[in-house]
């Protein structure tokens, strides 16, 4: 019957790590034509490593993670938590920050003394504050690269930037090649930079669209939804918006509570094959049923 194929499809996703909220999700899932992923923490790692650090004439490296430390400290985001690690590793004590703040899909800030300290892309530190060209040029470069960078400011004073490199999972080219069979066209969706992303989809063979905020992501879904059923796969707060948009929100298990809570489904082992994986349980499902 229905109720028992649905409820014996939930109970077998959940014993995966693919947990969904109910049997609507299923019949949307089996729906789904196309699939957006978010890039940090979704389709990578979300563990990158500092590669770089750019000092600004007259600061020391040391300075330039003591404020970047304590600006991220209570930050969950993946590049938060490599540059803490970084200066932990250095011996470098993090400044006290007071009143942290996130710029959702931007950057963070904090009260550093009786300053406003910040940490966010070139993009942002550019439109807010303004870059110099040397600092714009040497951003620009390590992106190429598949670096990801982000310049560090206190008020109005660039102190430098931080460079940090983060891989695909293991599994992403080989979850690609399986949504591919089942014929869905993959996605990248990420509020990173367009070369960053550039590096990431061409090794993954995927579409991409950068420096997305998180209303930009929201757009995408819903005109992507618009021709057909649309998952979207994220981690991060700056998804949120993108998650509730979707026909099926998929979070990330490793990802933000705010991202847990809005979606209709989850992977916990945060594997990117679990993506086809809930796919095919979908349709089996939906097909048996039928
Ligand atoms: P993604 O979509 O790849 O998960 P986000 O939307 O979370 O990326 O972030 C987009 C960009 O905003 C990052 O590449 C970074 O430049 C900046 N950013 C966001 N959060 C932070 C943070 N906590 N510290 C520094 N930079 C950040
Ligand atoms: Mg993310």
């Amino acid at each position: 019957s229905v109720p028992a194929s649905i409820a014996s499809a939930l109970s077998s996703g959940a014993r995966k790590g693919l947990l969904m909220k109910g049997g609507a999700v299923i019949e949307a899932t089996a729906k789904v034509s196309r699939i957006a992923f978010d890039k940090t923490g979704t389709l990578t790692h979300g563990t990158p490593r500092v590669t770089d650090i750019v000092a600004a004439p007259g600061v020391t490296e040391n300075d330039l993670l003591a404020v970047a430390a304590g600006v991220e400290t209570g930050s969950s985001h993946p590049l938060a938590q490599a540059i803490v690690r970084r200066a932990s590793e250095a011996g470098v004590t993090a400044l006290p920050a007071a009143q942290a703040r996130a710029l959702p899909g931007k950057g963070v800030e904090a009260q550093v003394g009786d300053e406003k300290a910040w940490v966010a892309s070139p993009r942002h530190a550019a439109d807010t504050a303004g870059l110099a060209a040397e600092h714009i040029n040497r951003a620009t470069a390590l992106e190429s690269e598949g670096k990801t960078v982000v310049a560090v400011f206190r008020e109005r004073r660039p102190l430098g930037l931080i460079a940090l490199r983060d891989e695909p999972r293991d599994d992403a080219a080989e979850a690609m090649a399986q949504l591919r069979q089942l014929g869905i066209t993959p996605l990248i969706l990420t509020g990173d930079n367009p070369r960053t992303a550039a590096a990431i989809a061409g090794q993954l063979g995927m579409e991409f669209r950068a420096e997305m905020l998180p209303e930009d992501k929201l757009e995408v879904i819903r005109d992507l939804g618009a021709q057909g059923g649309v998952m979207m796969i994220g981690d991060g707060i700056n998804d949120a918006p993108a998650l509730k948009q979707a026909s099926v929100g998929v979070a990330m298990g490793s990802g933000t509570d705010v991202a847990l809570e809005t979606a209709d489904a989850a992977i916990l082992r945060n594997r990117v094959t679990d993506a086809p994986a809930l796919i095919r349980l979908a349709r089996v499902t939906m097909g048996n049923i039928r």
